[in-house]
């Protein structure tokens, strides 16, 4: 299977408890490897650009009010099939439907305060990618 990158957010909710490093150790375990990493504070436009998608859902503002409500991890991961690899061990958005032994299960505090973003397919992740890292600092 080839190698492939995905596109991460260790949220505001996982940042406030000091979570980054647990949260990226059950990355590294699933065999996703960080070949870049920074924590910023999220502006306003940039939430609202990232999550664009969602613009006309009924939670759209509330969800750019808590991405903007702390410092966020982004990073870029790399293995074997990173998208799929990525989320199945972020879990459901829901944290009262996620697996066992996920991210969301284990951390997340609600279905918005959930702990961690991951692109959905590979052109979002190539897209996602481009919004936050240029290549010079994507570093395997
Ligand atoms: P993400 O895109 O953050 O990886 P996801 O793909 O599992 O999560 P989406 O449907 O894309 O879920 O929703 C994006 C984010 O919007 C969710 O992660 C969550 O933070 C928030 N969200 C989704 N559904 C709801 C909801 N019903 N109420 C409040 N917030 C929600
Ligand atoms: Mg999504």
């Amino acid at each position: 299977m080839a190698v492939t990158r995905t596109f991460s957010i260790i949220k505001p909710d996982a940042t406030r408890r000091n979570l980054t490093g647990a949260v990226t150790k059950k990355l590294e375990d699933a065999g996703l490897r960080v070949v870049a990493s920074k924590r910023i504070q999220m502006t306003r436009e940039q939430a609202e650009g990232f999550y664009a998608v969602h613009k006309e859902r009924p939670f759209f503002g509330e969800l750019v009010d808590f991405m903007v409500s702390g410092p966020v991890v982004v990073q870029v991961l790399e293995g074997e099939d990173a998208v799929k690899r990525n989320r199945d061990v972020m879990g459901a958005t829901n944290p009262a439907d996620a697996e066992e032994g996920t991210i969301r299960k284990e951390f997340a505090e609600s279905i918005e305060a959930n702990s961690v973003h991951g692109s959905d397919s590979e052109e979002n992740a190539a897209t996602e990618i481009a919004f936050f890292f240029d290549d010079s600092e994507i570093v395997g």
